[in-house]
């Protein structure tokens, strides 16, 4: 990202944003409430237009449109706070809709894959059950095989556990520590601290609309730069 601004209105909600995310990387954003962190992710698989600035993956301006976009979109995968599977559909359906139907996988073969993906997020007894038949924690690891499923180059993860009860949180940090070791991209808004230590390469802070300041994460928890950080992690921690 080189320059984005995004406002809403008047209000400038991303501020001169320039952000690298390398391959293999696991990037934590952090910071308060309303400082931008959803709309930095969703205007990266263009669920979010932006204003002014670049976003380029693998070099390419994101598709404003048509296939392309369809295309950026099975690129980047999208994990949401609240787990928006299909709730008419199968746990196995949800992992094997948009194989068959972007990927044009056959149905076995979307069906075999799904179910090593579901095996990995150890919900395959689950197979044949609607989402409502399953826990929180269950149903956020099925939205992670589905996003797994279009083989993403990045997956954003907003939020993934904060909707979740305190014993399913780390059900869903497991599967997302072992897809972070597995070397997957991956942009992650949590404030989950034992994720970030394990996990993240880097920690991005932002705070009203900017990023403030990107460090490791030990450095981050232990030795914040800004005043800003220090008084959020004051706040969290
Ligand atoms: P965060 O995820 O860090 O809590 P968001 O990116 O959701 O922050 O929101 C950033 C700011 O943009 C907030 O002030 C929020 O109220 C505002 N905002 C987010 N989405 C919209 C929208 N669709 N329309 C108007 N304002 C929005
Ligand atoms: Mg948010």
């Amino acid at each position: 990202m080189r320059g984005v601004n995004k406002y809403f209105g008047t209000h400038h909600v991303l501020k001169d944003i320039d952000l690298d995310v390398h391959k293999g990387e696991v990037v934590i954003v952090i910071g308060p409430s309303g400082s931008g962190k959803s709309t930095l992710c969703r205007s990266i698989n263009r669920l979010e237009t932006i204003d002014s600035g670049e976003i380029r993956i693998d070099g390419v301006l994101l598709p404003e449109e048509g296939k392309a976009l369809a295309k950026l979109r099975s690129d980047v995968g999208m994990v949401f706070q609240a787990f928006n599977l299909f709730a008419h559909k199968t746990v196995l359906e949800n992992v094997t809709l948009a194989p068959i139907k972007v990927h044009k996988l056959s149905k076995k073969d979307a069906e075999k894959r799904a179910m090593e993906l579901l095996t990995r997020v150890g919900v395959a007894d689950h197979a044949n059950k609607l989402p409502a038949q399953l826990s929180g924690g269950q149903q956020q690891r099925v939205a992670i095989a589905r996003s797994l499923a279009m083989d993403p180059k990045l997956i954003l993860l907003d939020e993934p556990t904060s909707a979740l009860d305190p014993e399913m949180i780390n059900e869903v940090l497991d599967v997302m520590i072992g897809l972070a070791r597995s070397g997957m991209t991956m942009v992650v808004v949590t404030h989950e601290m034992g994720f970030a230590k394990k996990a993240a390469d880097r920690v991005v802070f932002m705070s009203d609309g900017a990023i403030v300041e990107q460090s490791p994460p030990d450095q981050f928890f232990s030795a914040p730069k800004s005043d800003r950080a220090k008084d959020f992690l004051s706040k969290i921690l």
